[in-house]
């Protein structure tokens, strides 16, 4: 398949801008164009311009952004799906059959959970959840027919840490495939195959799409047959980034530079007015040095990122208060965009591991930190928890 020609750079800010980018040599317009078409003319049989031939095996404007997201990851290959999970689906079909088993964290996303545990369960995938602090456990966890390691960090939604060289480490001494979702981090602030890792996963619909505006997934790996496995995957079955997400996707992966520095610098200032603050439990953000994962976090991560979870000292209703109460941060699922939005896992994004072992507490509330004014942010919060407080 036919693969832009990118400008020859290693920077980050560059390649987000340019990697897959180049203008459209047709018409010299600078933006490559939405390519909205379901199919390609042939110059006789077989005769395809570009290697483009039919829109489910391969599109141009999916093309530039695989390249941009492969670039920014610094791995071989990139696949955008139609969602994050599409992705995760159809990495693991690709590499997992029934008898196999996969190690997973105790805090990985609960449609991760949901697809490994009632999908890929009912046709006999087995699964172990661990702590992946707990290097031993993993170890421990690991059965003669274990295929993967599955690693989410930072945890969604208490942000824990895992060591992501470690853990490879581990999984590749015992001949798994390490796994990552770098979907919290994003390859601005972590790259994981740089730290050993052989597949990144993303939910391109949070911090790379950025704008809350487009659903979508990617993988990036660096091994020709597992990619030759997956794309194989993706065509037979379907999963694809439509050419207009695609294109959305671009667009906004070409600012996460300076999109992820603010998201860090707002939610480091709200995650240090929490700390202390009387009506808080706790605050889950990896750049407080409390936190128990901030010394991997600080070696791992260029900065710590825009999401960050708090436990609320007045137990379940006053959490459910203050998600209600708050008003620059709007109430929905989802994170990652422009826009700060809260939620309340245990009813909401993570309703599905209600009950199982990664249930989340009940008052733990999640902030997803965006780029509005960190004082009115704060501001925001501070009204908010004092309202939720009063009317217990
Ligand atoms: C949202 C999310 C996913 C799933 O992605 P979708 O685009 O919603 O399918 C996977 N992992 C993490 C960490 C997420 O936040």
């Amino acid at each position: 398949m036919a693969k832009k020609k990118s400008t020859p750079t290693s920077a980050f800010a560059t390649l987000a801008i340019h990697a897959g980018q180049d203008h459209d040599a047709a018409t010299g317009a600078v933006i490559p164009p939405i390519f909205q078409s379901s199919t390609f003319v042939q110059d006789g049989i077989g005769g395809l311009r570009g290697g483009y031939e039919y829109g489910r095996s391969a599109n141009p404007t999916r093309t530039a952004l695989e390249t941009q997201l492969a670039a920014l990851e610094g791995g071989q290959h990139g696949l955008a799906f139609s969602s994050g999970l599409a992705a995760e689906d159809a990495l693991l079909r690709a590499v997992v059959r029934p008898g196999d088993h996969i190690v997973i964290g105790n805090d990985v996303y609960g449609g991760t959970y949901r697809l490994i545990n009632r999908i890929f369960g009912d046709w006999g995938v087995e699964h172990t959840v661990v702590d992946l602090a707990d290097l031993r456990a993993v170890d421990k966890a690991i059965t003669p027919r274990t295929k993967m390691l599955w690693i989410e960090t930072p945890s969604n939604p208490l942000m824990k840490i895992s060591d992501i060289a470690e853990l490879t480490e581990i999984a590749h001494a015992a001949g798994l495939l390490a796994v990552v979702d770098n979907t919290f981090a994003s390859p601005a602030l972590q790259r994981p195959l740089t730290l050993g890792a052989d597949v990144v996963v993303h939910s391109m619909t949070k911090y790379i799409g950025g704008h809350s505006d487009v659903i979508g997934g990617g993988l990036v790996l660096d091994d020709d047959e597992l990619e030759e496995k997956v794309r194989f995957l993706q065509f037979a079955a379907g999963a694809i980034a439509a050419p207009m997400e695609a294109w959305l996707t671009t667009r906004g992966l070409k600012t996460l530079d300076v999109r992820m520095q603010r998201h860090s610098e707002n939610a480091g200032r709200l995650a240090e007015f929490l700390d202390g603050h009387s009506g808080i439990e706790t605050v889950y953000y990896p750049g407080l040095a409390s936190h128990p994962g901030h010394t991997i976090a600080a070696t791992q991560m260029s900065r710590f990122g825009g999401m960050l979870s708090i436990a609320v000292a007045g137990g379940e209703r006053v959490a459910r208060r203050f998600a209600e109460k708050t008003r620059v941060f709007q109430l929905a699922e989802s994170l990652g965009g422009v826009e700060s939005l809260v939620n309340y896992p245990s009813a909401m994004t993570h309703a599905s591991v209600a009950g199982t072992e990664l249930a989340v507490p009940p008052n733990v509330v999640r902030l997803s930190v965006g780029l509005e004014d960190a004082d009115e942010l704060i501001a925001d919060v501070d009204r908010a928890l004092a309202k939720a407080v009063k009317q217990r």
